[in-house]
């Protein structure tokens, strides 16, 4: 719990951590009496109704000191830049879970006449509108948990990396990285729950399909552990500046790197660079940016329809890079 002792300064200066114990202890360690702290009221929430909370009443309460005194803030940051990360992944596990449902209940439903073919009634997920929203659906949660996954196996190498270098290294790009981790994450939860909704149409709106839960479960995550207008001010007052800018210029050089290496296509990845050696980007970095391709294109959307013989040469171009 984090308080304010009686003569704090104004502001973070003043705030400091303590521990409550639901019953006091006698000097012996037995159990005291009753510690003066109690539930308010609980709290009527737009979603995650699987999580009760409450209003915590703190009236007379005996508290420890955790830490030192005024620094609170910092202390529970330790707990706090995990659990940053820890909500990027629930943006994406929200995801994922919507995703899955709109995508099955796209192959299940039925509605009017496919584009590609003569199929009367056609499952939707043949219309080019419903296929827009699921292959965005997708594409974004494999970049969201790209993100997360790198920030995490950042996280481990920043402690048990063999240099103290590349643990250096792996700390400073795990900072940079994890206020993007939890915004955009739980933007992207957000965003792909709401298409999950409007691939089931009407039925997204209706509680029994599962759909709506998914939407309101996502919402809190933009919100909690520092809301995401917080993760970008973090991420351009502070990240982005640390170091005089070198962590964010050696990110962009692999980008850069990685972008350039893509476009030459699957031919040129023989010759692809060793750990390390792009333009300022550290080999600890580098091997963290494989991480989001490899996991790239692991589950698939499954064929696009058959085109029968009425096949519109407008919608179906035929395989990427055919022309036309
Ligand atoms: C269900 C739930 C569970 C929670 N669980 C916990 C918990 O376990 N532990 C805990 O400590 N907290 C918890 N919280 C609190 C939560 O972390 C805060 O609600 C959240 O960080 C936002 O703070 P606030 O509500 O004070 O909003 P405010 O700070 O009032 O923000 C309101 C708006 O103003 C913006 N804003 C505020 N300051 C700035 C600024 N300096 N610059 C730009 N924009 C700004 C915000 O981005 C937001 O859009 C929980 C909240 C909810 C709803």
């Amino acid at each position: 719990m984090l308080a304010r002792t009686p003569d704090a300064p104004p502001g973070v200066k003043g705030i400091s951590l303590f521990l409550t114990s639901k019953f006091e202890l006698k000097d012996d360690g037995s159990l005291g009496p009753r510690n003066d702290f109690r539930p308010g009221s609980i709290e009527h929430k737009l979603g995650i109704h699987g999580s009760p909370t409450c209003v915590m009443l703190y009236e007379g309460a005996k508290a420890e000191l955790v830490g030192q005194q005024g620094q609170g803030l910092a202390h529970m940051f330790v707990m706090m830049n995990a659990a940053r990360l820890q909500v990027g992944v629930e943006g994406v596990g929200i995801a994922e879970r919507a995703f899955q449902q709109a995508l099955a209940y796209a192959q299940d439903r039925r509605q009017g006449r496919a584009v590609w073919s003569d199929e009367q009634p056609a499952p939707i997920w043949g219309h080019p509108d419903v296929r827009r929203m699921l292959t965005l659906s997708k594409a974004k949660i494999e970049a969201a948990r790209g993100i997360c996954l790198t920030t995490g196996v950042l996280a481990d190498l920043a402690r048990l990396a063999d240099t103290e270098e590349e643990r250096a290294a792996a700390k400073a790009r795990q900072e940079l990285l994890t206020p993007i981790a939890k915004a955009w994450s739980t933007d992207v939860g957000v965003e792909v729950a709401s298409l999950g909704v409007q691939v089931h149409g009407g039925m997204g709106f209706i509680e029994e399909t599962g759909a709506a839960q998914h939407y309101r479960d996502a919402r809190i995550a933009p919100i909690y552990e520092g809301t995401n207008g917080i993760q970008a001010a973090d991420l351009v007052g502070r990240k982005v500046r640390s170091n005089g800018g070198e962590t964010m210029r050696a990110l962009c050089a692999e980008m850069a790197l990685t972008a350039q290496v893509l476009s030459e296509g699957a031919g040129s990845r023989a010759r692809r660079p060793s750990a390390g050696a792009g333009r300022g980007g550290s080999g600890t970095g580098h091997r963290l940016a494989s991480l989001g391709r490899q996991s790239a294109g692991a589950r698939g959307l499954g064929p696009v329809p058959q085109a029968g013989r009425r096949r519109d040469r407008r919608l179906d171009p035929g395989p990427p890079g055919a022309g036309g």
